[in-house]
């Protein structure tokens, strides 16, 4: 039952915003930069830093961990928390550049999500963004917008307990996984941000109302 609703509010939202082939990032440490940008900012802040951060060369595990600390601070200003978001960025770019990305990101899923979660800066959110679309890993990301989408179709649950809903009810895939967090931002950008609810597809998944 509660499969069956998941796998229908996907439907639902795939049909409605078509599929959205996230992450946006060039390379998996792209991902990475902006998986630590986006906490408590707007996603067209993060692609303003890195914007910067390309242009100053920037974009690779090495160069970022060499980087001038002040002209990191500058870059990603826009972001807010700027120093603290500058000196995370060193700090993991410093972590890749000892143990090696790929060998990071061929841990299995459990110890690779632990690693993450060991280092500076990095919650939840953050730690399964980049197992999921840095090291194309199966982990599903949860967000404050999953967790009011779900309330809204009659699934509750705390962060851990609503990853493990869906891990355990959808299929274990990776696309499926990337798309289905995908649709769920930008449907609750243009939707639930927007207090657009007479119009929410997803309520009629609820039979207790939204
Ligand atoms: S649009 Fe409104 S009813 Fe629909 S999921 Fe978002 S908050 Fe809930």
């Amino acid at each position: 039952m509660r499969s069956a609703i998941l796998c229908k509010a996907y439907d639902l939202l795939l049909d409605e915003l078509g599929p959205q082939y996230w992450w946006p990032a060039d390379t998996a440490f792209e991902v990475v930069i902006g998986a630590l940008l986006t906490q408590q900012t707007k996603w067209t802040n993060v692609e303003k830093a890195i914007n910067g951060l390309k242009e100053h060369g920037l974009l690779e595990v090495q160069d970022l961990a060499d980087a001038d600390i002040e002209l990191l601070e500058e870059l990603v200003r826009c972001c807010g928390f700027y120093r603290q978001k500058a000196s995370r960025l060193k700090g993991i770019a410093s972590f890749f550049v000892v143990q090696g990305m790929e060998n990071v990101f061929s841990m299995p899923v459990e110890e690779l999500r632990k690693t993450m979660l060991s280092l500076k800066g990095v919650g939840n959110e953050t730690a399964d963004s980049i197992v999921l679309y840095a090291a194309n890993k199966p982990k599903f990301v949860i967000d404050a917008y999953t967790t009011r989408i779900m309330k809204c179709i009659g699934i509750e649950g705390n962060y851990m307990q609503l990853q493990q809903i869906f891990e355990k009810d959808l299929p274990t895939d990776i696309d499926i996984y990337k798309e289905y967090h995908a649709l769920i931002v930008e449907y609750s950008k243009a939707y639930c941000g927007r207090n657009r609810c007479d119009e929410c597809i997803l309520k009629e998944l609820n039979e207790n109302g939204c």
